[in-house]
């Protein structure tokens, strides 16, 4: 029997005229993924991409695929599905051959079948009828409940075939990641910054990413954590930049000549600045951080107006109304939480204040910053930069 993957669109059926392009970058995104495992045709038809195998080898990939497909962002419900010919016979034979492995352990069903062929000679309520009084002859111990079932078994009727399924997963859902323009995430190795990248892939947006490192204070190993984690978001983008960049002497020069108190928001307003200047050399649109309202000190409304008064990029703050538990829940659910929790160092955990400032003025925190030669100390900043590409399907090297 044969079986094929169905993907169904999410909200990109309520698009308009520009529907086509988000089209394009789902199919785009399909092929990719299924390239990797096989040999697979891809092609859609009403608001469904249809996924087939082509060979055997890519029939023993099915599990694998469809597992990729649960990543892509824009389908809101995805299926495994037999295809046989369009007549009632292979229809009732495919249908009580494939479907009670499906309903294991359910007590109650119903059929619903769609014609798209309307040349098929049975209704949708007649054809429902006929693959529900076949499987309920070959599954005696389950009954049909057509209000509240806990499985639906559907026929569709189609252009080429008919498919047969059961159960839908639920599909990554978002929008097609490139309809959304780029975003540069300031990616630290913490728990946030991951879940706030994978957040803003889900609305569609191409990410790259930007650290900010403090070598020796902070380790070789801390800067592995980082592009570990970057890996681990490929499965979710495909590729990912990542532009290293060095703190180290900034980090010195504040600590040698500015108030402790204001350190932490200080080095925050010098990642804004660097983190600006990448975005607008790599043309990126917004920046992206992992903050949640007052999650930490740096983190109040007072000293986030701080940190973004230094920054020229808009910045989106997806975790910003989260609870951690809630954006631990995520970054269990994609895969990130066992890396981030790799008890290394971080740039901002280096020469951190006793006191940090909670509620900063902003002209107290600028008075820190007079004697700073600031546009010096970010070019030297800058020259540091280092770009290290992950790749979903590719070891990472480091
Ligand atoms: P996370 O869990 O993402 O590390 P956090 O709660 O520890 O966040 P902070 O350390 O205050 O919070 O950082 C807030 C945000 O600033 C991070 O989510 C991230 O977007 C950015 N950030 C912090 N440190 C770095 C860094 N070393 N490089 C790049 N971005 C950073
Ligand atoms: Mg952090």
């Amino acid at each position: 029997m044969r079986e094929v993957i169905l993907c169904k669109y999410g909200e990109i059926i309520l698009k308009g005229l520009n529907k086509a392009n988000f089209e394009n970058i789902l199919l785009r995104e399909v092929r990719r993924r299924t390239k990797a495992f096989g040999d697979f045709t891809v092609r859609y038809q009403q608001s469904t991409v249809y996924i087939e195998p082509n060979d055997e080898a890519a029939e023993e990939a099915i599990d694998a695929v469809y597992d990729q497909i649960g990543k892509i962002f824009g389908f809101a419900g995805i299926c495994r599905a037999a295809v046989c010919e369009k007549n009632l016979e292979s229809i009732l034979e495919t249908a009580v051959n494939y479907i009670p492995e499906k309903l294991a352990g359910m007590r109650t069903f119903k059929c619903e079948s769609k014609r798209s062929d309307k040349r098929f000679p049975l209704s949708s309520p007649e054809l429902s009828g006929e693959v529900g009084h076949a499987l309920l002859k070959k599954m005696p111990h389950i009954s049909v409940d057509v209000k509240n079932p806990d499985v639906v078994v559907r026929i569709e009727v189609r252009e080429k075939a008919a498919y047969i399924h059961a159960g839908q997963d639920k599909g990554a859902g978002g929008m097609p990641l490139g309809s959304a323009g780029k975003g540069l995430l300031l990616l630290s190795g913490g728990i946030d910054s991951p879940v706030a990248g994978y957040m803003m892939m889900k609305r569609g947006m191409t990410v790259e990413a930007v650290h900010f490192e403090s070598y020796p204070y902070t380790s070789e190993a801390a800067r592995e954590k980082v592009l570990t984690l970057a890996h681990e978001l490929t499965e979710y983008c495909g590729k990912l930049k990542v532009h290293v960049i060095s703190l180290t002497h900034i980090q010195e020069v504040l600590r040698d000549n500015c108030e402790e108190d204001y350190f932490t928001l200080l080095l925050r307003r010098f990642m804004m600045r660097l983190a600006s200047r990448t975005a607008n050399v790599f043309e990126c649109g917004a920046l992206i951080t992992g903050e949640s309202l007052s999650q930490v000190a740096s983190q109040t409304m007072k000293a986030m107006a701080v940190t973004e008064d230094a920054a020229t990029v808009p910045i989106f703050r997806p975790c910003i109304g989260m609870d951690k538990e809630e954006i631990i829940t995520i970054s269990r659910k994609i895969g990130t939480f066992e890396t981030s929790i790799l008890p290394y160092e971080d740039c901002c955990t280096v020469f951190t204040p006793k006191h940090p400032r909670t509620q900063p003025e902003l002209e107290k925190v600028m008075a820190q910053e007079e004697g700073l030669d600031i546009d010096a100390l970010c070019n030297e900043a800058w020259a540091t930069r280092n770009t290290v590409v992950l790749e979903q399907f590719k070891d990472p090297t480091f």
